[in-house]
């Protein structure tokens, strides 16, 4: 079995390195909260007071950090303290840039690394069924493979550095126009007469399906697991799109694509974060009644 340091045992972290635990690795963590760091002692996971501590004596070294700014700093405080021979796995939502210059700072010190962004939320996290996209060589992938089995329900070679970020956001912008969609659907339906639950029945059974309607569904009632039945708790939090919105449109500046709808969901998910953030991002039906 494998020592796997895990720095940032947050709301996705913490559930990820617990799987690491039970599937028998020794799982060195750092976290700077206090209460991370507690919740992940609970989970059999040894705890150091700094994330250099933590990568001491580790083969494998996994980041789930906030943003590329956190990643990139503490890139630099660990490359230097790690065992030759390291693997670096960055599951982080970060730009691709960002991805691509980290790859390359453990690069010029020897080291593999991929990015393996995941979909799937903190249910996907606790249950072990995270999809995990990965950028980096055939080598390293390979390497990666074994380490993100436990906490996996699927993980796809997407390509060299920063392909698997690339996937991430294309798949988040994706979700956020199809996610307006259904609730404009759901809308204009409650104007013209037509009930919720014929919608969706409809829909999830024709054309217009997808998982912003079939597992997300915006109205309560039709699909009872989803946020609308409970206040819009979270699911996946208004500003964690907003947040993803924000790296697309970045890649759509440097790229100089057009995404005209991706651009729009951008700028109504910006102004609904201003007050909404900790809100499923499918509350974003209550701005179109
Ligand atoms: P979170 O804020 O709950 O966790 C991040 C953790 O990183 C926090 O505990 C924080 O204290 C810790 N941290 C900050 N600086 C650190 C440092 N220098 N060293 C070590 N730890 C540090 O966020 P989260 O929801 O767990 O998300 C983590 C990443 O996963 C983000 O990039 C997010 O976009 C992405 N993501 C989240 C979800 C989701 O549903 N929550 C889904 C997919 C991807």
């Amino acid at each position: 079995m494998t020592t796997i340091a895990f720095l940032g045992l947050g709301n996705m972290g913490g559930p990820m390195a617990a799987n690491l635990v039970k599937a028998g690795h020794t799982v060195h963590g750092f976290d700077p909260v206090p209460e991370a760091v507690k919740a992940a002692q609970n989970n059999g996971i040894e705890t150091f007071p700094t994330a250099v501590e933590a990568v001491a004596v580790a083969q494998v070294v996994i980041t789930m950090l906030p943003n590329g700014a956190i990643v990139k700093q503490l890139y630099d405080e660990i490359l230097p303290a790690s065992a030759t021979g390291t693997l670096f796995i960055d599951s982080s939502t970060i730009s691709v840039a960002d991805a691509r210059e980290i790859n390359s700072r453990a690069g010029d010190l020897g080291f593999a690394q991929v990015d393996a962004p995941v979909s799937g939320g903190v249910k996907g996290a606790t249950a072990g069924t995270l999809a995990f996209m990965v950028g980096g060589t055939e080598e390293a992938f390979a390497a990666a493979r074994t380490t993100l089995d436990p906490m996996a329900g699927k993980i796809i070679h997407c390509g060299d550095t920063g392909a698997g970020q690339a996937a991430k956001v294309c798949n988040n912008m994706l979700l956020a126009v199809q996610q307006i969609a259904v609730g404009e659907a759901f809308v204009l339906a409650e104007k013209l007469g037509l009930s919720d639950q014929a919608l969706y029945d409809v829909v999830t059974g024709a054309t217009g399906n997808c998982w912003a309607i079939e597992t997300n569904c915006p109205v309560p009632g039709p699909q009872p697991t989803s946020p609308a039945n409970n206040e819009f708790k979270p699911g996946f939090a208004t500003a964690l799109m907003n947040k993803d919105l924000g790296l697309a449109m970045d890649a759509i500046a440097d790229t100089g694509s057009r995404a005209p709808l991706g651009t729009h969901a951008a700028q109504l998910y910006r102004a609904f974060a201003e007050q909404n953030a900790g809100l499923d991002f499918s509350a974003i039906i209550e701005t179109l009644r």
